[in-house]
């Protein structure tokens, strides 16, 4: 069961988790030798995220993501990185669809313990407005490991 007092002490918990990316923001920088990368602007917030991937036996060797913008766009970015290291581009698209879902406020996808700390995010779901914050990163990510959105 929730009440209210826990409710406010999970959104307090996750605000502070988004600002932390925020302001010390994982993975952000340039790599050295990127196998691919996709910027994306979201024009209604002035948002821009690219990622850059270096793909080594078909799997995410490393991540980097620039930009700027909002704290929900750059913490997004963030926590994507440290969640597709590793993976392959399948398992890339699968993670994003399951992000996008908890996005849309689906029941029990807040609770989706492989959306890590991405899951802070899952608040977005009550401002429309600032859906396409959260997904530009996962949305780059997805093109730069050329899976597109299904
Ligand atoms: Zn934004």
């Amino acid at each position: 069961m929730t009440n209210p007092s826990t409710d406010a002490r999970l959104s307090a918990l996750y605000q502070e988790v988004i600002l932390d990316h925020y302001r010390r923001p994982r993975n952000k920088g340039a790599l050295e030798a990127p196998t691919s990368h996709a910027t994306l602007r979201n024009p209604l917030c002035g948002d821009e995220v690219d990622v850059q991937v270096k793909m080594s036996e078909g799997r995410v060797e490393d991540v980097r993501f620039g930009g700027q913008g909002c704290s929900i766009s750059q913490a997004s970015a963030s926590m994507m990185t440290e969640l597709v290291k590793g993976r392959t581009p399948e398992e890339v698209h699968a993670l994003g669809e399951r992000f996008a879902a908890m996005i849309r406020g689906e029941p029990g996808a807040a609770s989706d313990a492989a959306l890590g700390q991405a899951r802070a995010l899952s608040g977005v779901s009550r401002f429309p407005t600032r859906v396409r914050c959260a997904m530009i990163a996962w949305e780059a990510m997805a093109r730069a490991v050329k899976v597109e959105a299904r």
